[in-house]
């Protein structure tokens, strides 16, 4: 049989393994645009099979980049900073260009300064050991940004290969649909979906006779809170439209818990204002910090939801990490939920998540 790639998820098609990628029945091989059981299920039926792809085997995948020459476009989900950045990409990508792209910018509420987010992208970047060329702002979705982004790779690539690099769920599929159909205006050329691990294989798209654009596959962080979280939760999770800052005026002693996925201990400091940035569908409770943990205990899956039951199954534990904060305006950010903003002013807070999820500090970027 000659080989044949899977038109959704790249993976090259086979009809032996039902269980490994790029099964497809015999029948469907007769199709002109042939594409596995994977994502025939996930197009029809918004299904999701899970792949026995370890992370070894993407990073592998990635690792082929090396030997090649082109300019590589890191793909990053500028509400999960910390659990979307690839932070071995120098190593695993040799010395290639670099280009820095935070997609999502249509959830971020219209007070956040692009240029401070450009800023902070770039220099946390460069923390991790990673200098870019360059850094933009898009939302592969709404389609802003992408057009000039566009004319940025092309000049920038210098007729060699664009490699889009990402971890799973930053939007790749996304942004190579929308740069696909700003120039040819054909619609979801590749699958997408809310789950991680859509993409598999490398996906070529030709940019001229000698070069191409590849959609690698989507690298998996353990720490995306994406993994933890049922599909129900992680669509909750998930911003979906600008999202609303709620504003909680706070004593010391009091806790919020964002839905009892996360919970933030304002352990001492003056009674000051704590600005949340969250998909606008999680609920936040606020209580005081001597009930927290007997909240917790009788309200998780309940009051405090998301986790559902599916997630509560197979989420860790709570785990808390101290932060003084001393004047400057900061941002606590709980890696793939959202941020909590503290003005000026020395506080100290605790920050809960399931253990394996990150949280950090950054300068405010409003
Ligand atoms: P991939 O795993 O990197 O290929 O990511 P996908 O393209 O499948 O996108 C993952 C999820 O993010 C999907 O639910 C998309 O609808 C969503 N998404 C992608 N781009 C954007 C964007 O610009 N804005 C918003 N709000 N969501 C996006």
């Amino acid at each position: 049989m000659d080989k044949i790639q899977c038109q959704g998820c790249g993976a090259e098609i086979q009809t032996t393994h039902p269980e490994l990628p790029g099964f497809a029945p015999e029948s469907a091989l007769q199709k002109e645009d042939v594409i596995c059981k994977r994502c025939f299920r996930l197009q029809n039926y918004n299904e999701v099979q899970d792949i026995p792809f370890n992370d070894d085997d993407f990073l592998e995948m990635l690792n082929q980049i090396s030997h090649n020459q082109g300019l590589i476009i890191q793909l990053v989900d500028i509400f999960d900073f910390n659990g979307s950045f690839i932070s071995g990409l120098k190593r695993l990508t040799g010395n290639n260009p670099v280009i820095l792209v935070g997609n999502k910018i249509d959830v971020l509420p219209k007070s956040v300064n692009p240029n401070k987010l450009k800023d902070w992208l770039r220099r946390s970047a460069k923390q991790q050991g990673l200098q870019v060329e360059g850094v933009y702002l898009i939302s592969a979705e709404k389609n802003l940004g992408v057009e000039e982004l566009a004319k940025v790779l092309d000049k920038e690539r210098k007729e060699k290969d664009v490699y889009i690099v990402g971890t799973t769920n930053v939007g790749k599929s996304t942004f190579i649909n929308t740069l696909i159909q700003n120039t040819s205006g054909i619609k979801e050329a590749i699958t997408t979906s809310y789950f991680p691990g859509t993409t598999l294989g490398f996906i070529d798209i030709p940019l001229d006779e000698k070069s191409s654009l590849y959609d690698t596959p989507g690298v998996i962080q353990r720490h995306q809170m994406a993994h933890y979280v049922s599909d129900k939760d992680l669509k909750l999770i998930t911003p979906r439209k600008e999202v609303k800052p709620k504003v909680y005026q706070l004593n010391e002693k009091q806790t919020l818990f964002f839905g009892g996925l996360a919970r933030l201990d304002f352990e001492a400091g003056e009674r000051t204002s704590f600005i949340c940035y969250f998909s606008n569908e999680l609920p936040i409770h606020r209580t005081k910090l001597e009930k927290a943990e007997e909240l917790y205990e009788n309200q998780i899956g309940k009051l405090l939801s998301p986790p559902n039951d599916k997630t509560l199954k197979q989420l860790p534990s709570l785990t808390g990490r101290t932060f003084k904060i001393n004047e400057k305006k900061t941002d606590i950010v709980f890696s793939g939920l959202g941020w909590v903003t503290i003005p000026e002013g020395n506080v100290s807070v605790t920050a809960y998540v399931p253990e394996g999820v990150k949280v950090s500090l950054r300068d405010s970027l409003i």
